[in-house]
This record gives C-alpha cells, structure tokens and sequence, in this order.
C-alpha cells in the first residue's frame, strides 16, 4: 500500500494549507481530490481572509489585541463558540499570516476600511484592518495546473476584491489597458488570487494533487487512523500514513439527507462546489467522531441566475443592499433589515409563524425600481433590453404585485411606508443603514449616513427577483482541539485525525466575523493541523501504527 506521512482530503484552502505546512515539516503529503478539477468553493470565493491581530494592522496603525478580539467573539457567541478553540485562532493567526508570506508565494493585503461584520459590538473594528486579501496572481506560474482550478459562476475574474465595488479600491474601475496585460499573464484575483498560490506552494514542495479520488472510508489499527480508502474510476484505493488525515473536504450542503437532519432551517441553494456532500463528516462520524455547530452554516440570499447554461446560486449581498431596493414575504411586508450581514440575515428566512406554521419569509422577494437597475444593474443586466426570464417587470407596484401573487395592497403600503422612511433618513422599522456594515455595502456615492442604502422605489417599471436562503457552504463537523485534531464522544482524541475549514464544527459558531471569516479559520486550522500531524509522523507511536 502507498504511504504517506499525511495524507490531506480535499484542495480547497484549508487543504493546501494543511499540505505546505506539513510539507514545511519535512513530512511527505498525499493530497487527493475528489473533483477533476482543485480549488473548491476557496477557489469560487472572494479569497478574503479575516484573521484579527495580523500584522498588516500594525502597519497601518490599526491597534488590535488578542483580549479585543476574544471579547469580540464572546460577544456573538450566545453560548455556541468555544473559547479555547477562538483563542487557537486568534494566537495562531498572525503567525500563519508570517509564515506564509515568508515561505510561500501566499502574500497577503489589507482591504482597507472594511468593516467587520457586527462593526457596533464591543472588540469589534468598525474601521476595518481584520480582511485581508492576496494581490492578483499570474496563472502562468502553474504550468499545467493553470486550466485545473476550478472557477466559480460569480467571481473569478482578473480583479482583486479592494478593486470592486465592495472594497473601494477603485472607484472608477480599472483602466481597460490594465485589464489587458493582466490577461496576458492571466493574473487573477480573489479566491483565484489566493488558491493560486497556496497551490503553487504545494507543487514548489513536490506536492502535486490527485483528483478524482473521493475518500470515502478511514482506514484504523485499533483507535489509531492509519489510512484512507478512496474511490477512483478505477476501483477502491488503499493509501497509508504514519501521521494522520487531515479531512478538509468542505461541508455537508449538497446531500440532502445529512441538510434535512441537521440543518437550522431552510437551505434552499448552495453556493458552493457541488462536490462538497459531507464525505469527510460521514468518515468520522463512522469513526465515532463528536460533532459541533451541526445545524450552523455561512448563511447568505441567494437568486437564481442562468450561468453558462445552467442555474447558478447568484449571492445578492450589495444587491438587496443598495438604495432603491427592500425585500418583501409572501404577504407584501418588509420583514428584516435588508443591508443586515449575510449571514445574519440567515435567520429571518427561517422564521415560521406559528399560528399559519408557514416559513412565512421564505422564498422573499427583492423588489426594486427601474432606477435601482439602470444604475445599479443586477446579475450582470442593467436594463438595456426586456428583463430577463429570472426577473419580473410590471409598469405599477399593483401589477407586479399580482405577477408575484403578493397581496397588492400590503404591498402598496410596504413601499409608500419605505419611500416615507427613506426621505425622513432613517427606517425606524428595522434599523437599516444604523451600523456602518450595512452603509458600507451599499452605495457610498449617497453619502455616509443612511442615504447610502435607504432610496424610495418610485421609478416605474417595477422588478421582481425571488430570493432564496442559501449558503457559502455548511459549518458543522467534527470537534477539534486547537491543533485540529479530533475529539471523539466522549471528547478524547482520535489519533490520527484532523479536521479544518467547513468540515470542522466552526469556531465562529452562529456567527461571521468579518470578509474572510470562512477562510481565516479555514487556513489557520489547516496549518495547525497539518503542522501537527507531520510531526506525530515523526513520533515512535505514529511510526509504530504506520509501520
Ligand atoms: C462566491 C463566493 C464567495 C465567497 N467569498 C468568501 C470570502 O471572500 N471569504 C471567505 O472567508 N469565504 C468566502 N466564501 C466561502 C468560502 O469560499 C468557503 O467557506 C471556503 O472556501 C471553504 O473552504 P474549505 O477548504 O473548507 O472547502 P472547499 O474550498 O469547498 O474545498 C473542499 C474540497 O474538498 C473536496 N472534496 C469533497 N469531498 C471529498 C472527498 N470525499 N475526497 C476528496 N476531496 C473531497 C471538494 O471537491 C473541494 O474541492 C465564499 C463563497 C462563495 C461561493
């Protein structure tokens, strides 16, 4: 049987992670790929990282501590974080930021001022300094493995996340000429800009993926993982290791089975790559693995938008929040702060109304203005030509209302009740546009206060979108220790057995830091679990089982 002294499952970030570090160590690394293609939903994502007390902050004079950043976490936790597990974070980020930079092409930047996800709560940074991102990266240095990382339906293009409309960097955009001689290097941005080079750094280390190799069984010598059994096109693959498995296959939110029993509440789309059914959670549970944060996931509204000849989960995050736009339920009426955090605003769709037991926010509706569309656009259509099949257009409010078969009086005095709140400044229902988060994601263009994500919607026609509750990928999984081992039921640790990024049971709980607060985790626990399991390869115990 091929053996490794680790063996790492998955190439999304918190896999490559995992692999350079133990590859650092000396160890050799096997990484296996279910996919043809690597990358994950890391490579899909906006490549942001959220690691508090980086040392990028110091450079910019952002002060940041360790006890700002626990308080920070306390603070959203309602009881659901683990504190021992935040602290591993928050101690180990910073070093993992260094090491990096210092021995991988992985360098990382500040998206400057953008501000945390619950930007009021204490410990937080309001002003930003805790999202970083990696500059763009030259796909050419990948040789062979430039046309195998997979790209997303949304993103991916040859822009860093500092130069969209999110991040500020470039408020007129970027200069065509410039847009040119990136594509002559295929220099690539946000998750492509950071899956780039952590995969650049496992091939420098000799590290070169396999894919299409689907793990599906963990092989043990009593309590010991010695080994994967894999699935390939060409039959069950046995592979060893001396110093354990490193399970980073993502979440659980493609098999419908493992969402029905664990999931919070309606999970309607995924946003991720669909390869990611919960292999890595069924292959601990098996092994007797304990479980957390289960019916937790990155929650986020999504629409349904045809990509490439198919349907693609397309995330509305400015989208509902700019001005001219509010999001109504089945009865016509607004029912949560619109420019609310992603994540956040997860739980207004999984509301039921107990008297009726109807999910009664759940699918809502996005309804704006041909104001909204012309200089906002959505999904890429700015109203050039008739709405697209995914859109509903009506010339009144009562027409659309009746298109979408919403009660058109409700409706009616939903948008007279907003164009009311958005001329007085202030919607006293639901608070939008209160925290610095929400102004930040609409339009600064409208000014600092509220104005930037309040506008009435007075501009005929009419649109429609239905919007769904989805995610960026499930959070639930096996308990960890703070070197990403994994903890069984009765919370000792199953030699041999790691676990990072959303096939763990998350640090972050219900919650969402900041842009980047999948990813932080997700490379922080890689590194520490893949660190740690090349040096128990070294140790006479694991030797001993791996022999
Ligand atoms: C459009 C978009 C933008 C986003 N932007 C951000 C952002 O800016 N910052 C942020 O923090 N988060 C962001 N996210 C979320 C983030 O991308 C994910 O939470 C993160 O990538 C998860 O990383 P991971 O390494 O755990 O899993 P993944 O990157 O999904 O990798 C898991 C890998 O495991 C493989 N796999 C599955 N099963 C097996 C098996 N049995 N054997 C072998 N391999 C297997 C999968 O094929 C996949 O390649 C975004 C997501 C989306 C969709």
């Amino acid at each position: 049987m091929e053996t490794f002294d680790v063996i790492v499952l998955g190439t999304g970030a918190a896999a490559l992670s995992a692999a350079i570090r133990a590859a650092a160590e000396g160890a050799s690394v096997g990484l296996f790929e279910k996919a043809d293609t690597v990358g994950g939903t890391s490579a899909w994502s906006g490549g942001m990282v959220w690691i508090p007390v980086n040392p990028h902050m110091a450079e910019l004079g952002i002060d940041d501590s360790r006890e700002e950043a626990l308080t920070y976490f306390a603070s959203l936790s309602h009881g659901l974080i683990d504190m021992n597990l935040a602290a591993a974070l928050v101690d180990a980020g910073p070093e993992v930021v260094t090491w990096l930079e210092q021995n991988t092409p992985v360098q990382f930047q500040i998206i400057k001022d953008f501000p945390d996800y619950q930007p009021e709560h204490p410990g937080a940074k309001p002003g930003g300094g805790r999202s970083l991102e990696c500059p763009l990266f030259p796909f050419v240095e990948l040789g062979s493995w430039r046309e195998r990382v997979t790209v997303g339906p949304q993103l991916s293009g040859n822009l860093t996340m500092s130069e969209t409309s999110l991040g500020r960097g470039a408020p007129q955009g970027v200069d065509p000429s410039e847009l040119e001689r990136r594509k002559i290097r295929d220099e690539r941005g946000a998750g492509q800009g950071l899956i780039g080079p952590l995969l650049k750094a496992c091939l420098d280390r000799g590290i070169e993926p396999r894919t299409g190799m689907r793990a599906v069984r963990l092989l043990q010598e009593g309590q010991r993982i010695v080994g994967v059994e894999f699935e390939t096109a060409s039959g069950a693959v046995e592979v060893g290791t001396s110093g354990g498995v490193v399970i980073a296959t993502g979440g659980f939110e493609w098999d419908p089975g493992l969402v029905r029993a664990f999931s919070r509440g309606p999970l309607a789309r995924s946003a991720s790559v669909p390869t990611n059914t919960g292999d890595g959670l069924k292959m601990a549970m098996r092994v007797g693995a304990g479980l957390g944060n289960m019916r937790e996931a990155w929650w986020v509204a999504t629409i349904d938008v045809p990509v490439g000849g198919r349907m693609a989960a397309w995330q509305v995050n400015g989208e509902r929040t700019r001005p001219h736009c509010i999001m109504v339920n089945r009865r016509g009426r607004r029912f949560t702060n619109e420019a609310a955090n992603y994540n956040a605003l997860g739980a207004a769709f999984h509301v039921i109304d107990v008297s009726s037991f109807e999910y009664v926010n759940h699918p809502a509706w996005m309804i704006f203005d041909r104001h909204y569309l012309t200089r906002y656009g959505l999904a890429g259509f700015k109203g050039e030509s008739a709405a697209p099949d995914w859109m509903t257009e009506a010339p009144t409010l009562a027409a659309l209302a009746q298109a979408i078969d919403v009660p058109a009086e409700a409706l009616a005095q939903t948008v007279a009740r907003w164009n009311e709140q958005s001329a007085r400044g202030e919607d006293t229902d639901f608070a939008r546009g209160k925290s610095v988060h929400d102004r930040w994601w609409g339009d600064p263009a409208q000014g600092p206060g509220p104005a930037a994500t309040l506008g009435p919607l007075d501009t005929p026609p009419f649109y429609a979108v239905q919007v769904y509750s989805g995610v960026l990928g499930t959070k639930g999984g096996p308990r960890t220790d703070g070197n990403g081992q994994v903890l069984d039921v009765d919370g000792r640790l199953i030699p041999g057995l790691y676990a990072a990024g959303n096939a763990m049971a998350s640090v972050m709980g219900m919650t969402y830091g900041g842009a980047g607060g999948t990813l932080g985790p997700a490379i922080v626990f890689g590194y520490l679990a893949g660190r740690h399991a090349a040096q128990a390869a070294g140790s006479p115990a694991a030797q001993a089982a791996g022999s």
